[in-house]
């Protein structure tokens, strides 16, 4: 027993001796934790800025690109980015991870320090610390599927109502169907039933405030 512990503790003594393998850039570099609270239905990402900051990408290309793939509704507030529905830190952080290898992280280093470049209809990463290009693949099927996105009638959703019809029925946008919802006013944050689908035009029904 005893030369276990013996044993043991050499090999700590030796690891304790043994220089620091030195970690590259990129393994140093990682995105800050991020800071969320829930108010309700409410997401408020606290830190969302610093994560901006943390990334150097544009703030409402982020913005969009995660609204866009949870399928929420929200918009940035100050340093904080509001989202009008319950969504997982951890969903979050995924979506983030998946914005950083699609449009920040470079092909060939994988180093972070890159920037985005338009050429003609693609975009392309291109690093700074060692010249590689890549164009930006985003995932063919999230791209499909977002496309396809649909409406249907029994779909439960969270919608902030941003405008009110002529015949005063509360008016919200998702995507690209304009959904109206009786008897809700203006700036109102509501979970509303999909009642019917026409084209891109929906009716629904309110179904918790
Ligand atoms: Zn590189």
């Amino acid at each position: 027993m005893s030369d276990d512990y013996d044993y043991e503790a050499l090999l700590k003594r030796a690891h304790e001796s043994m220089p620091d393998i030195e970690v590259s850039g990129d393994e140093r570099w990682a995105v800050p934790a991020l800071d969320v609270i829930y108010e309700g239905r409410i997401t408020v990402w606290k830190n969302f800025q610093e994560i901006v900051d943390s990334i150097r990408r544009d703030a409402d290309h982020i913005q969009g690109h995660i609204l866009r793939s949870l399928g929420s509704a929200g918009s940035i507030e100050g340093r904080r980015l509001i989202l009008k529905s319950v969504i997982p830190k951890e969903k979050l952080k995924g979506k983030v991870d998946e914005y950083v290898s699609t449009f920040v992280i470079c092909g060939e280093c994988g180093k972070p320090d890159t920037h985005l470049v338009k050429d003609r209809r693609t975009s392309v990463v291109e690093c700074m610390a060692c010249g590689a290009k890549r164009p930006v693949k985003v995932k063919k099927g999230l791209q499909a599927k977002e496309r396809r996105r649909m409406l249907l009638p029994g779909d439960e959703i969270d919608v902030m109502i941003q405008d009110v019809g002529r015949l005063g029925d509360g008016v919200a946008k998702v995507d690209k169907f304009v959904i109206y919802v009786p008897g809700v006013t203006k700036g109102a944050a509501v979970k509303i039933k999909i009642e019917k689908v026409t084209g891109t035009m929906a009716v629904g029904r309110v179904v918790q405030t």
